[in-house]
């Protein structure tokens, strides 16, 4: 769920919450949507495992999206307080459902419980992001880590929802950011630079990528988007499609 805020400076727990993205370097928005996703995933799987109102909306939902399906494979195998049985408990009615709409020649849709929970945390960063640049010192903390840099998707959210005075002032720093990066990676890759290359010199190329693409879910999202298929909360909820052989009409 997206943190509530409430503060009338505006340094409210959202606010702590994207100064800490800042702080992190990548764009801001997609490290905070991340950083729910992970928490909302973990608390999932172990402190909701039994809980009968999760596990219905998981069930309406027919499962998750299969990047959420692989996300749950990798924490209950990575983390030990969640192992695989909570994920078993959770999934453990998919089978049957499936089982029955191949009997009835019905279609089972997905409506990923994650994926919908995810877009309104990111709806509420980025809104957040836009008003908090005219009401704390957001904007100065951005402006002044060279690391931190608004995805392409992003930097248009945040600038269609900021107040007029504030979107020059974004505008103006993202393109300073944007032509800083682009310096940077063409000295870091030109084929006559002699000097010693860091590891981090050398990826300067993924900083690179991130920034029109983004990462993680809002990136997985967006390719899906692109790709002409509709992101999850526009799939049509589960309806029974009849077989012409099953019809009683
Ligand atoms: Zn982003
Ligand atoms: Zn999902």
């Amino acid at each position: 769920m997206p943190p509530k805020g409430g503060e009338s400076d505006g340094k409210d727990v959202i606010y702590v919450m994207l100064v800490d993205a800042v702080s992190r370097g990548g764009c801001p928005i997609c490290r905070a949507v991340e950083k729910s996703e992970n928490s909302m995933l973990w608390i999932m799987l172990y402190e909701h495992v039994n809980d009968p109102h999760v596990r219905e909306r998981i069930r309406r939902g027919n499962g998750f999206c299969a990047y959420h399906f692989q996300k749950i494979v990798e924490m209950a195998r990575s983390d030990p307080l969640i192992g695989g049985l909570a994920p078993a408990i959770i999934v453990e009615d998919l089978p049957s459902r499936y089982i029955e709409s191949v009997r009835e020649g019905t279609t089972l849709e997905t409506e990923c419980f994650v994926c919908s929970e995810l877009e309104r945390v990111e709806e509420s960063y980025t809104s957040s992001f836009a008003s908090k640049l005219d009401t704390t010192d957001l904007l100065t903390r951005y402006e002044s880590n060279p690391g931190s840099l608004l995805c392409y998707k992003h930097y248009l959210e945040v600038y269609s929802r900021a107040s007029e005075p504030a979107r020059e002032r974004l505008r103006e720093v993202q393109l300073r950011k944007m032509e800083s990066l682009l310096q940077s990676y063409i000295a870091k890759n030109d084929y006559r630079f002699i000097g010693t290359i860091t590891e981090a010199e050398a990826s300067s190329w993924v900083e690179a990528v991130e920034a029109i693409v983004g990462s993680g879910w809002s990136s997985h999202r967006r390719h899906r988007e692109r790709q002409g298929r509709a992101p999850p909360r526009l799939l049509r909820p589960l309806r029974a499609h009849r077989h012409p052989t099953h019809s009683h009409r």
